[in-house]
């Protein structure tokens, strides 16, 4: 894969807490800086601008009004940014700020505006960093009209640059045939190739604390990126240094394809 999307959960980036998982963060700035110096094109989708501007608030319960999550997520995001900068400078990478909206996927002009900058900072050897635009969009805080999340988005950005191949990192091993909380007889599926109905009941409800998408939003990723005839591996964030073993080709995770 010479092009690539990583989605990092906010399970991944965030402990319970609310204070950053540093060591997942600087080991992630790591690898995927070491890909772009093997000459790959990495894009980040990262989730946690909540979970941050929480962090940074000293709040240890994630307030339910949407205009006050909003607020939040402005705060934590540029937080996040700052913690990314600082992460990637260390390996001499510079990353840049997409945040997007589901305009992208709508208005033909936004698409190819997202697009030119999508290319441009590659060409630039700049690591895009993307997030959804919180303070516009509604939908991905709001646990009752939720249309769009950052699973779905990485999967939207996937399709849109044409990528090798999207990884989900997330807070658990890959996608099982029952939800492992409740199951304790639940089985990591290495492979699947069709989202059916037994796959869907699998998903079940929402996921951590600080998650929003749960294995739902995983499952519509997935949807967009076999629709275009992609692939995406769904794994452990826990340490990144895993997305070596999966560019290798080494049965880790879920693999959709
Ligand atoms: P993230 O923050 O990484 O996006 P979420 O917390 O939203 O992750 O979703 C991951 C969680 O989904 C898992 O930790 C697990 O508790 C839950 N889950 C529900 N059903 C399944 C399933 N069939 N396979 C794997 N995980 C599942």
């Amino acid at each position: 894969a010479q092009r690539i999307v990583v989605k990092v959960g906010t399970s991944s980036l965030i402990y319970a807490n609310s204070q950053l998982k540093l060591r997942t963060i600087s080991r992630l700035a790591m690898v995927l800086s070491d890909l772009k110096n093997q000459g790959k094109e990495v894009i980040l989708v990262s989730s946690g601008a909540i979970g941050v501007g929480m962090g940074k608030l000293g709040l240890t319960k994630r307030p339910t009004a949407i205009p006050d999550q909003q607020a939040i997520a402005a705060i934590g995001q540029s937080e996040l940014m700052a913690v990314y900068d600082r992460a990637f400078a260390n390996y001499d990478k510079a990353v840049a700020q997409m945040l997007l909206t589901r305009d992208v996927i709508t208005y033909p002009q936004s698409h190819a505006n997202a697009l030119n900058t999508f290319e441009r900072l590659l060409k630039f050897n700049v690591i895009p960093i993307v997030n959804e635009n919180d303070v516009v969009s509604l939908e991905e805080l709001d646990h009752k009209t939720k249309f769009s999340d950052n699973d779905q988005l990485s999967a939207i950005v996937t399709n849109m640059v044409a990528a090798d191949l999207l990884i989900v990192l997330s807070d658990i091993d890959g996608f099982y045939d029952a939800n492992p909380n409740n199951n304790p007889a639940a089985k990591l599926l290495p492979e699947i190739d069709q989202i059916g109905p037994a796959i869907l009941k699998a998903a079940g409800g929402h996921g951590s604390q600080f998650g929003t998408g749960g294995m739902v939003t995983k499952l519509k990723a997935a949807e967009r990126v076999l629709a275009h005839h992609q692939q995406m591996v769904l794994a452990n964030g826990k340490d990144p240094q895993i997305i070596y073993q999966i560019l290798a080709g080494e049965p880790v995770g879920t693999l959709f394809r």
